[in-house]
């Protein structure tokens, strides 16, 4: 009998991987923030496996919770039949997003829930007697998805568009702001985005971005006042804003939405990676009452989605439970202090000769190096140092289960400062 990972490299496709993916490890298990892999090895889990196991691997509020539902309803259509479990997930969602978010449409992944927003912002014009403003604004550097929808609103060159520009829908990508976090944006650094906005507004349905923290497309972090603007600016031209926090909901950034950095409510909101705690796949779409209400109006008078697993019971119980998780705001001190022990201990990168830039920001930590990384060489130092932490391109980022204590971030940011050092 062949090894897992030799088995795998037979037969199985990985993310952004040719079909024999190398390196490759086998995962047995998993508990709390520690992954055991088939060789009995266990590697502290840095990246929350893509910001969804905010809890931690096998919590036990959340199993019995999947546990309990399992043995009622683990499936049903969501088309004309309903459940407790998505009724009391949508209300509690509409209870927790910023202002002014009151209707929910579930889905099963992120790149769907965007594709979601996009509709509805397209739908929104339509029954507007507006269907000319197709276009979205986005900021460059952002990461949304990859459907085709989405992919459209990812940074055009990280995002690859060149491979698909023959069929990816045309939007405005506005610079990335380059003022960071905790800066003020001044006009003159706003006028860039600003201009764009206002020379392309005829065709524009609204502005998507990640607010605060971009993710995949460069762990950048940027000023709230940039955020601030242009939701000002939406409600002066009567553009939708929709704020893609699939990777900052829950918490990560150290407020419950990223939006709150900002105090601003989009018009539609998308939600998914940690909503049901990594345990199981959801996503969600929240629109405004003005959005809402714009579906129900003009031809066909429905919106036009809905996949099978929409609603989907387990993934709605493991969504409740890990909403009850957070519900006591013990998570808002842990990532506080995972903040300051990242900022801490990561500085010490800084003066590496392969680092450019060390930045944090909640339970979010990044060492931008000057070239990417050797990932044959660089992921199994990883391993090696016994935690798991998955770079892209130049970043070395980690976003730790907000339960890592003290000890295990140490164990992070000793193994990537090793790793990181060795680098010429
Ligand atoms: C991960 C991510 C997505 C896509 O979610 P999937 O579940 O991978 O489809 C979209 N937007 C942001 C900001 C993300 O981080």
């Amino acid at each position: 009998m062949s090894s897992l990972v030799e088995r795998d490299q037979q037969v199985v496709w990985h993310p952004y991987a040719p079909p024999s993916a190398s390196p490759l490890f086998a995962v047995e298990r998993a508990s709390g923030v520690r992954l055991v892999l088939d060789d009995g090895r266990e590697l502290i889990d840095g990246m929350s496996s893509w910001w969804s196991t905010i809890h931690g691997y096998r919590h036990p509020h959340i199993e019995a919770a999947l546990v309990a539902q399992i043995e009622k309803l683990p499936h049903v259509m969501f088309g004309g039949l309903t459940h407790e479990g998505a009724i009391r997930l949508c209300e509690r969602l509409v209870e927790r997003a910023p202002t002014g978010l009151s209707r929910v449409f579930l889905s099963d992944s992120g790149s769907v829930a965007v594709e979601i927003a996009i509709k509805m912002a397209l739908q929104f014009w339509q029954s507007r007697g507006q269907p000319g403003r197709t276009r979205l604004l986005t900021l460059r550097g952002g990461y949304h998805g990859d459907t085709f929808g989405a992919m459209a609103v990812c940074d055009p060159v990280t995002g690859m568009h060149t491979l698909f520009e023959r069929v990816l829908a045309r939007h405005v990508f506005a610079p990335r702001p380059e003022r960071r976090f905790g800066e003020a944006c001044t006009d003159a650094d706003f006028a860039p985005i600003e201009a764009l906005v206002r020379e392309n507004e005829a065709s524009l349905a609204g502005v998507i971005l990640e607010p605060i923290v971009q993710g995949a497309g460069g762990m950048w972090f940027y000023s709230a006042d940039v955020l601030k603007r242009l939701r000002a600016l939406c409600d002066e031209l009567g553009l939708l804003l929709v704020a893609d926090e699939i990777a900052t909901g829950f918490g990560r950034t150290g407020r419950y939405f990223a939006c709150e950095h900002a105090n601003v409510s989009p018009d539609i909101l998308c939600v998914g990676k940690a909503l049901t705690g990594g345990t199981m796949t959801m996503a969600a779409t929240l629109a405004s009452e003005d959005v809402a209400r714009a579906m129900g109006e003009g031809e066909p008078g429905v919106f036009m989605h809905g996949p099978t697993f929409m609603g989907n019971p387990l993934a709605c119980a493991a969504a409740n439970a890990s909403l009850d998780l957070l519900e006591d705001g013990s998570w808002q001190g842990r990532v506080a202090r995972i903040e300051a022990q990242l900022a801490d201990e990561l500085e010490a990168c800084r003066t590496l000769p392969a680092v450019k830039d060390v930045r944090c920001l909640g339970a979010i930590g990044v060492v931008e190096l000057h070239a990417p990384v050797d990932m044959s060489v660089v992921q199994p130092a990883f391993v090696e140092e016994g935690v798991w932490i998955r770079p892209f391109g130049e970043l070395v980022y980690t976003m730790p289960p907000f339960v890592t204590e003290p000890e295990d971030v140490r164990e992070i940011t000793r193994a990537i400062h090793a790793v990181v050092s060795r680098i010429a």
